[in-house]
Formats: C-alpha cells, structure tokens, sequence
C-alpha cells in the first residue's frame, strides 16, 4: 500500500508496531499535503494565491509553452460592498471563482492576486485562439449579471496578452493591465486584447 515503509509481518507485537509507524507516516504526508495547499491557496476562495500566481508567472515567462495572461478586476465593487455589505461582497468573491473555475479548464490557473483583482494563466493558448477567451468571459459576466440568491449582479473587465502577442511591451503583466485598463476607461464590462 502507498505510504507504507514496513510490511505489516512477523510476529504480532512487530505487527502492531509496523502498523502504528504506517498510520503515523500516512497523517504526516496528510498533514503536509494541507499545509502546503494552504500556502499555495486564497483561504477564502479557495483560488491560488498571489504567491502561487507570481511563481506560475514567472515559471510561463520563462518556458517554451504558449500561453494566454488574463486580468480580471470586479467593476465598481467598492460601492458593490458599500450598497450590500462586506459578507455579501464575500460571497461575490466567491461566486466569481466559483464561475472562473467553471468556465476555463482545469489545466489553467485561476488566482486570486487582490481584493478585487483575479489573473488566469491559460496555457496551450495562441493568439488566434482569442473567440475562447471572449466566449467563456462572455459567459461569465452573463451569470454574473443575474441576481440570485441574494447576491446582486455585478460584472467583470478583463485585459488580456498573449505570449505571442505582436508588439510586446515592458511585460506580459504591464500589457495586459493595458488591456484592463481600456476595458475600464470604456464602460467596464468586457474583455480587450493586447
Ligand atoms: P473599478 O470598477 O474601477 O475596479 O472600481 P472598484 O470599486 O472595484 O475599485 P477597486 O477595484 O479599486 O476596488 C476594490 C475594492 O475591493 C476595494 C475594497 O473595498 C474591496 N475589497 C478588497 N478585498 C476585499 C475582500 O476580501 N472582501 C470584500 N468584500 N471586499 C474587498
Ligand atoms: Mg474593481
């Protein structure tokens, strides 16, 4: 069996204690198993953390793998909090990792990197692969924009650059925040390419 240093043989009293050290290893390797899931994780939505997400960043940069950087950033959510209440402002958090985590594959990395702020790394992903993207962005704010369960409807921008975009900048993070940014400064609630 997994995890199992000793066969549990021999004499019974070797029996008991075979099976005491397997026990004991198993709950350690369980243990550590956990704390190293919650260093790499956001305790609240469960998503990657902003740690797991620089480190993965860093890892694409400087990789062979095509790959896709999203920006996400929850539009107006300071008055979304003011209006309905910090716990509520939670559970959107939540709800919006919950569909990110839907929507893209489970090879891709959902993060959460800031209050309000989510970064996917899509990978295996080139730029003419671009309607995926806006399709499954789509999706999700049109979930996002029904109020259910007492959560209102709220939506996301979203900037994302390849990294095989033409015309590169300083870096992949500073052109898609570019993208965000245009996203923002045009009426919130979409998604801009690099
Ligand atoms: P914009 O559309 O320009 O993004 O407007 P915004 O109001 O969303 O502005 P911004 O993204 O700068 O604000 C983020 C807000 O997110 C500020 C803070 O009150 C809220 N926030 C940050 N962390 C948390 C959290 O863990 N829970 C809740 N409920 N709110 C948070
Ligand atoms: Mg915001």
């Amino acid at each position: 069996m997994e995890g199992e240093i000793f066969p549990v043989i021999g004499a019974a009293e070797l029996q008991k204690w075979a099976e005491t050290y397997n026990k004991v290893f198993k709950e350690n390797e369980e243990t550590q198993r956990l704390i190293r899931r919650q260093a790499e994780h956001d305790a609240m939505t469960d998503a990657l953390n902003r740690r797991s997400f620089e480190k993965l960043l860093h890892m694409y940069e400087n990789g062979d793998t095509p790959y896709a950087l999203i920006l996400i950033d929850v539009d107006t959510f300071k008055t979304v909090n003011d209006m309905y209440g910090h716990a509520v402002g939670d559970e959107i958090l939540k709800k919006v990792t919950g569909l990110l985590k839907k929507a893209f594959r489970s090879i891709d990395h959902v993060c959460r990197i800031g209050g309000d702020e989510f970064a996917i790394i899509m990978v295996e992903m080139t730029s003419d692969l671009k309607y995926t993207i806006e399709k499954k962005i789509k999706a999700v704010n049109e979930e996002l924009g029904t109020e259910n369960e007492n959560i209102p409807a709220v939506s996301l921008s979203v900037g994302v650059a390849f990294s095989d975009r033409e015309n590169p900048g300083a870096n992949i993070f500073k052109d898609a925040d570019k993208a965000l940014y245009y996203v923002k400064e045009n009426g919130r609630n979409g998604c801009k390419f690099y």
